[in-house]
């Protein structure tokens, strides 16, 4: 008797925890994909290696701290359903169920897709404090974090649309992220 009421026991124990999981408000979505390189992996090119890499705009902004003028960037107006990773190094960086729509002219989002991935470190330039955001792999800047965004974190990650590339869902883990 005792065997089939631990199993029982042991399968409602995991249903639980896959709720749980699910369900819990403000709990950051997966990761993007199996293949994708792990959390806290860096990737360090030479400056010579990132313009054989990227257009001239894109090293701009993602070596150089550059920023895009607004409402020119090919994200900001996008609804696709997918994320978006970073256009120098193809790491998973946002995922669209957190883009929302800020008015501001560049992709929005509240929380990055995973933790890890996006590192912030403080910018004093233009007389300003700001918080800026890079991709925690290359290093590549990617625009700024405000305290100004939605529910329920309440951030907003304002970031160029040139640092990112989208990847629609059902292509996610398939083996075509850019390395
Ligand atoms: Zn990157």
């Amino acid at each position: 008797m005792l065997r089939p009421l631990l199993t029982t026991a042991a399968v409602l124990l995991t249903l639980t925890a896959c709720n749980r999981g699910q369900t819990a408000p403000g709990t950051p979505p997966p990761a993007a994909a199996p293949d994708d390189a792990p959390v806290g992996e860096r990737l360090n090119l030479s400056e010579d290696e990132w313009k054989k890499r990227l257009t001239p705009e894109q090293f701009h902004i993602l070596r150089e701290e550059g920023t895009e003028r607004a409402f020119t960037g090919h994200l900001h107006d996008h609804h696709g359903d997918g994320i978006y990773r970073c256009a120098a190094c193809g790491a998973p960086l946002f995922d669209s169920k957190t883009k929302f729509d800020s008015g501001t002219g560049w992709p929005s989002y509240y929380q990055p897709i995973e933790k890890g991935r996006v590192a912030e470190k403080k910018d004093t330039k233009y007389g300003m404090v700001r918080v800026e955001v890079e991709c925690a792999r290359c290093g590549g800047h990617l625009g700024h974090v405000f305290t100004d965004g939605p529910a329920p974190t309440g951030l907003r990650y304002c970031i160029n649309s040139a640092s990112l590339s989208f990847q629609p869902r059902a292509e996610v883990g398939k083996g075509k992220a850019k390395k």
